[in-house]
């Protein structure tokens, strides 16, 4: 199975494959630069934890991120990133957490989340995530009473999700970088409590 191009690191064959691109006219290098820049350079958990953040100081904001999460990211900056899909926030209550799959491929709000983690493209997990969400959960070290329900959403190219975790014991006391430090990529993903 291992031909020539197999043996090249990943980014030498991404690179190749550019130059394909390029010399066919498909493409200019200018127009891949600004799709990296402007994406991926700046996609960040940090970005999904400031939205949470700011949900936990700002009712309103809450409010507008629970009714519309792409007008949401787009208040505090994060529009680019969020285009050609719906992006849909679901909240943690003390009776319901929520976690996120896509149970065919990897979709994933990337811009807000950082680059996905390999088990989140696992076959296991989105196999798993479905069928015995409160195992997977036990394996992220997040032990729920039973009277929680747990809400599984299978993200797909058109609708992804972002958790929107319970606030941390104390946040009234915590300034919105604080509280920023405090929400992890599993977090917004539904596989940490926050
Ligand atoms: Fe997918």
């Amino acid at each position: 199975m291992s031909g020539d191009h197999d043996e090249l690191p990943v980014a030498a064959r991404v690179r190749r494959l550019e130059e394909r691109l390029v010399e066919a006219g498909l493409a200019t290098d200018e127009e891949f630069d600004e799709i990296l820049e402007g994406v991926y350079a700046s996609a960040s958990p940090v970005n999904g934890a400031r939205m949470v953040a700011r949900a936990w100081t700002d009712p309103g904001y809450r409010t507008r991120l629970l009714a519309d999460a792409n007008a949401a990211a787009a208040e505090l900056g994060f529009g680019d990133g969020v285009h050609g899909y719906l992006l849909k926030a679901v909240e943690n209550t003390p009776d319901v957490h929520n976690m996120i799959v896509c149970t065919l491929c990897s979709c994933y709000p990337t811009s807000l989340l950082g680059p996905s983690p390999s088990w989140y493209k696992s076959f296991a997990y989105r196999s798993r995530a479905v069928r015995e969400p409160r195992a997977v959960l036990a394996e992220f070290g997040v032990e729920l009473p039973d009277s929680t329900e747990v809400r599984v959403w299978d993200a797909n190219s058109e609708t992804r999700y972002i958790v929107l975790p319970l606030p941390a014991d104390g946040a009234d006391e915590m300034d919105e970088d604080e509280l920023v430090s405090l929400v992890t990529r599993n977090g917004l993903i539904g596989t940490a409590i926050r």
